[in-house]
C-alpha cells in the first residue's frame, strides 16, 4: 500500500503509463554509492540515504541549469556496460513495482562514452538490462513493456549521428527520439537535419519544449522537430488567456499554437514536481496548486503525468498522481483519463496502444 490514494483506491495498484522518465534521473541512491566505489568516484555523501537527500536538496534550487548539474554524478557511474546494464535493470524493476505497465525510458547515449564505450554498445547494454528486468517481472507473475527513447543533447552537435543510432536500433528496443538539455537558446531547429533524417524514416520524435522556454520553442519543436509529443509542454499555457472564471465555468481564448496542440491532441508530458523545481511554472506561482496542468486537463488537452527524474525529485508516478489528487481533487476518472492519454500517445503500434487502453480500462474498472 502506498500512502497515495484516490477515491479510497491505492494509486500504486492502478495500471499506469510512464512516457517521460530519464534513465540518468532514476537511479537508486545505494546503486550510485556502489557503482561509484567500483570506478573510484568521490561522492558528496557516503551512504544511500544521505546521497538521496543531497539530490533532493540540490534539485530544489528553482533553476533548470542548476538542476541539470546533478546529472554529472549520475552519468559518471553510467559509463560502462556493467553500470548501464544495472541501472537500466533496476529502473524497470522500480517501474513495475510502482504499477507501470508500459514505460519509455529516455537517455542520451552521447553522455556515456567517457570510458570508451561506443554509442551502439551503450544502447545494447541498456537494452540488455531492460530485457533482464522484463524477464524478472514476468517470473514473478507481472508484466511490463518498455521502450528506449534515444535523446540527443540539444546544445551539442551530434544530432544526425544520434538520429542514425536510434534508427539502427529501431527493431531492437529503440521506439523514439528526443532532444534534451538546456532549452532556452537551443531550439529544435538547431538539430533540423536530425529531424529530417527521422521523418524520412517514419521514426517518431518527442521534443523537450515549453519547460525552460516558451511558445516560440514549442512552435519550433512542432514544425522543425515534427514533435508528436511535447516534453512537458507546460508553457503552452502561456498561449491561453483566461477571460472569465467562476466555480463552475471557465471562459478561455486559445492562441493558434495552443489551439493546434489541443485540436491535434499532441500529448503534453507534464512532470509536476520537476516543473516546480526547475522554475517552469514560476510565472503562475510556487505551489503545485498554481500549476496549469489542471486547467489544461479540464480544457481537453492530451495531458499525461510523468516523473521526469525520480531520483532528483524524490518521486514516483504514484506520488505525482497522488499530489495532483491532493492539489486539484482529481478523482479516479481524472487519473484514468491521463493514463488513457498516455497510452494513446505511446510510441508503439496502433494495436499495442489499443491493448494498453483495454488493460487500463479493465484495471480501473476492477478497482472502482
Ligand atoms: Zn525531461
Amino acid at each position: 500500500m502506498s500512502r497515495y490514494e484516490v477515491d479510497g483506491v491505492d494509486i500504486q495498484s492502478l495500471p499506469k503509463v510512464s512516457l517521460h522518465d530519464h534513465l540518468d534521473g532514476g537511479l537508486r541512491p545505494q546503486t550510485i554509492v556502489e557503482l561509484a566505489d567500483e570506478v573510484g568516484l568521490e561522492l558528496p555523501a557516503a551512504d544511500g540515504p544521505s546521497l538521496g537527500a543531497w539530490f533532493a536538496q540540490r534539485s530544489n534550487s528553482g533553476s533548470l541549469p542548476e538542476y541539470l548539474t546533478t546529472f554529472d554524478i549520475t552519468t559518471a557511474v553510467m559509463q560502462t556496460e556493467h553500470g548501464l546494464h544495472r541501472v537500466a535493470k533496476e529502473f524497470v524493476l522500480d517501474l513495475a513495482e510502482d504499477g507501470v505497465i508500459y514505460g519509455e525510458i529516455r537517455w542520451a547515449p552521447e553522455q556515456h562514452l567517457q570510458r570508451g564505450l561506443s554509442l551502439d554498445a551503450a544502447v545494447e547494454a541498456v537494452q540488455a538490462g531492460i530485457d533482464e528486468a522484463i524477464g524478472l517481472v514476468e517470473t514473478h507473475g507481472g508484466s511490463i513493456r518498455v521502450g528506449q527513447l534515444i535523446s540527443a543533447m540539444r546544445h551539442l552537435d551530434r544530432g544526425d549521428e544520434i538520429a542514425e543510432l536510434a534508427l539502427r536500433h529501431r527493431d531492437a528496443g529503440a521506439v523514439g527520439f528526443d532532444i534534451a538539455g538546456p532549452e532556452a537558446g537551443f531550439p529544435a531547429s538547431r538539430l533540423a537535419s536530425a529531424f529530417d533524417i527521422l521523418a524520412k524514416a517514419h521514426f517518431p520524435a518527442t521534443v523537450h519544449a515549453g519547460e525552460g522556454d516558451g511558445i516560440e520553442s514549442i512552435k519550433d519543436a512542432l514544425f522543425s522537430g515534427r514533435a508528436l509529443r511535447l516534453g512537458h509542454g507546460t508553457r503552452i499555457a502561456e498561449d491561453i488567456a483566461v477571460e472569465e472564471e467562476s466555480d463552475d465555468a471557465i471562459v478561455v481564448r486559445l492562441g493558434e499554437t495552443a489551439e493546434w496542440v489541443k485540436d491535434r491532441q499532441i500529448a503534453l508530458e507534464v512532470s509536476p514536481s520537476s516543473n516546480l523545481q526547475t522554475g517552469t511554472i514560476a510565472q503562475w506561482g510556487e505551489e503545485l496548486a498554481d500549476h496549469p496542468i489542471d486547467l489544461l486537463l479540464q480544457l481537453g488537452f492530451a495531458v499525461t503525468v510523468n516523473v521526469d527524474n525520480r531520483l532528483q525529485s524524490g518521486t514516483s508516478l504514484t506520488r505525482e498522481l497522488g499530489l495532483l489528487v491532493e492539489a486539484f481533487e482529481w478523482d479516479l476518472d481524472d487519473l484514468e483519463q491521463v493514463q488513457q492519454n498516455a497510452a494513446a500517445a505511446a510510441f508503439c503500434s496502433f494495436e499495442e496502444r489499443e491493448a494498453l487502453a483495454d488493460e487500463i480500462a479493465d484495471g480501473f474498472d476492477r478497482l472502482r
